[in-house]
């Protein structure tokens, strides 16, 4: 995009409460410069209770593509005309692809949060298949995980949450993998001695909610075992440091933030994405 929007400019964007803090314009608009794109994203505050509209109404005006943030994910996934099976089964939409048509137009609505996830544990070099999984958290973060975990052939995945009822939606995602298991569970202790992958999807270690998830102290997760923060706020949680510290392995969500981007991009575009403008721009965002 060298001279600004032209009348031809395919427009993308995101919808959320509160956007203004959102990396993705830069990450996507990095990403439609690299690849040549006459592209540009835009960031649209959308107020709660509005998300449905904003998803036609983005379609009306021939938007290519929207990403979804809280609040409005459920109701994304409400107001699109298919929804891709993980979406389904999440009732959850961070992407919605519009196809535009002579007659109208149609929308689709997919998760890109989990495939995102389980790319950046390639790019650490984890796999998955086979992996003994404890996740912290069930919340929209958690479930997407837990069912990009299983749907990637995880040995066991094991959801760890305040409410155990929480925690059992969100294992149930995993079929016969998952488990549940509610914090103060004398099991928890023991579910991380086997754990080979721990995930961190509650936002204990953002600044706001310093210390460590359910009071379980780092040397519970085993030195061996592969730790994945989702948080990437700071760069290093407690939980991160400490194992990082202890000599372990593990990484921050920020690999997860710009590969469910790229993902986004793919289906928008219908091109590969370019990762190392993704990377690029992330990490510059990021200071
Ligand atoms: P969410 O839907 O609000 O879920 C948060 C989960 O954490 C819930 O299970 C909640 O438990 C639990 N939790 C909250 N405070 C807690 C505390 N003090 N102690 C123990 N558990 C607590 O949020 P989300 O969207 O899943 O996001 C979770 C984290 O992942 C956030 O830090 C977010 O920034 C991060 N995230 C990163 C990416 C990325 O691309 N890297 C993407 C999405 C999310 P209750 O149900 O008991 O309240």
């Amino acid at each position: 995009l060298l001279n600004g929007p032209e009348g031809s400019t395919a427009v993308a964007g995101l919808i959320g409460h509160p956007v203004s803090h959102s990396l993705s314009p830069r990450l996507h608009n990095a990403a439609f410069q690299a690849a040549g794109l006459d592209w540009v994203y835009v960031a649209f505050p959308v107020l709660p209770g509005a998300g449905a509209e904003a998803v036609r109404a983005a379609g009306v005006l021939g938007l290519r593509g929207l990403s979804v943030t809280m609040p409005h994910k459920a109701a994304a996934a409400a107001a699109v005309d298919e929804l891709s099976e993980v979406a389904q089964a999440l009732g959850s939409v961070n992407t919605v692809t519009y196809q535009h048509l002579e007659q109208g137009w149609r929308a689709r609505g997919d998760s890109t949060d989990g495939q995102g996830f389980v790319d950046s544990l390639a790019d650490e070099g984890v796999t998955v298949a086979g992996a003994e999984a404890v996740v912290l958290g069930a919340g929209g973060a958690a479930r997407a995980v837990t069912l990009a975990l299983a749907l990637n052939q995880a040995a066991s995945v094991t959801v760890v949450a305040r409410d155990v009822s929480r925690a059992s939606a969100a294992a149930a995602l995993a079929g016969g993998a998952g488990a549940a298991l509610g914090a103060s569970d004398e099991g928890l202790k023991k579910a991380l001695a086997r754990a080979s992958l721990v995930v961190n999807a509650t936002p204990v270690g953002m600044a706001a909610q310093p210390g460590l998830p359910f009071g379980l102290e780092a040397h519970w997760v085993p030195k061996d075992a592969f730790l994945a923060e989702l948080i990437y706020h700071p760069r290093r949680s407690a939980l991160l440091g400490s194992h990082l510290a202890r000599g372990g392995r593990g990484c921050n969500g920020l690999g997860m933030l710009w590969h469910q981007a790229a993902r986004q991009f793919e289906s928008w575009t219908g091109r590969p994405a370019p990762l190392q403008a993704y990377q690029r721009a992330a990490r510059s965002a990021q200071g």
